[in-house]
């Protein structure tokens, strides 16, 4: 046996003489099987959090909105971040996504460490790398469709990718609507022009704020669909940050927190399964032990 092979066996925690005696071909099957192990890489994270705090006020009027969270969010993910009203969602997500300043702890975005970037720096990167979508969509009203999606790339100074231009529209399914001003748009398709604007600069992440929160069931369906695709189909890594168990069904993962802290997760959730944690968290306990 080889000492790159020795190595590989001894890091999987296998003898190197568990394999011999075998046949020449056995051995070849097993080391075929170790390398297909070792060399299929883990997810790499998008953005993490360590250790993150957010107090607002001092003293007795002291809040803390962030207590300690520490967190990835893996690429090629959708993960959505639930719990009760005032537990941290929103300020949690707003210095994950480099629009405010935590007290204490670091964010790293794409490998970069947020507190190290000063403020033109961290303008490129949330134009660049950070895709956002808002529940009030936040379209400028004077653009056309096509021209607000195409507006962090002009704000860049960069050259639209025609191609993936194309097929973003192409998922948004907003290819005859392009020429049109957002009065002239439903909320659903507001939203999802909204949702093209974020990914046409191809971000690192996306982060959405209650993105069906202004929208009927159908549009939020349509919506939460696209967000899935670009998962699926593009490998975007999305974190949303909803109320809504329907909502977060659509995601890869929920992470539910309270009082400023992560309490709770779940992986493939299912809209029961969101609804029976999210009544535990109202009443202070997860299911099956104490948050
Ligand atoms: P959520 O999004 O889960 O509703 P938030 O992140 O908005 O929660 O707020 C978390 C806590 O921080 C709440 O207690 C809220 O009142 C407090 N908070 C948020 N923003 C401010 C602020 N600008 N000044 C003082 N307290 C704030």
């Amino acid at each position: 046996m080889s000492s790159a092979s020795q190595t590989l066996t001894g890091r999987l925690g296998v003898h190197p003489e568990a394999t011999q005696g075998k046949s020449r071909s056995t051995r070849a099957q097993r080391w075929d099987r170790l390398v297909v192990m070792t060399t299929t890489p883990p997810r790499a994270v998008a953005a993490s959090a360590s250790d993150l705090r957010k107090t607002y006020g001092a003293g007795d009027s002291e809040v803390r909105a962030l207590d300690g969270v520490t967190i990835d969010f893996n690429q090629g993910e959708f993960t959505a971040i639930m719990g009760p009203s005032g537990s941290g969602k929103s300020t949690l997500m707003h210095c994950l996504a480099a629009l405010d300043t935590p007290t204490g702890g670091s964010v790293v975005v794409d490998g970069v460490e947020l507190s190290t970037l000063n403020d033109k720096a961290l303008t490129t990167l949330r134009r660049e790398r950070v895709g956002f979508v808002f529940q009030s969509f936040n379209l400028i009203p004077t653009l056309t469709a096509k021209e607000n999606i195409l507006l962090p790339v002009d704000l860049a100074g960069a050259k639209p990718d025609q191609e993936w231009f194309d097929q973003v529209i192409g998922a948004v399914g907003l290819a005859d609507r392009l020429g049109h001003r957002p009065n002239q748009m439903s909320g659903g398709q507001q939203q999802r022009v909204a949702c093209a604007r974020a990914l046409v600069s191809k971000p690192s992440i996306v982060f959405a704020d209650e993105p069906t929160g202004n929208l009927d069931s159908t549009s939020g369906a349509e919506v939460l669909g696209f967000l899935r695709r670009s998962v699926d189909e593009f490998g975007q890594t999305v974190v949303m940050v909803t109320h809504d168990a329907v909502a977060a069904s659509y995601c890869d993962r929920v992470v539910f927190l309270r009082d400023g802290r992560i309490v709770d997760e779940l992986r493939s959730p299912s809209r029961e399964t969101i609804g029976e944690h999210m009544t535990a968290l109202q009443v202070g306990s997860a299911p099956g032990g104490d948050l």
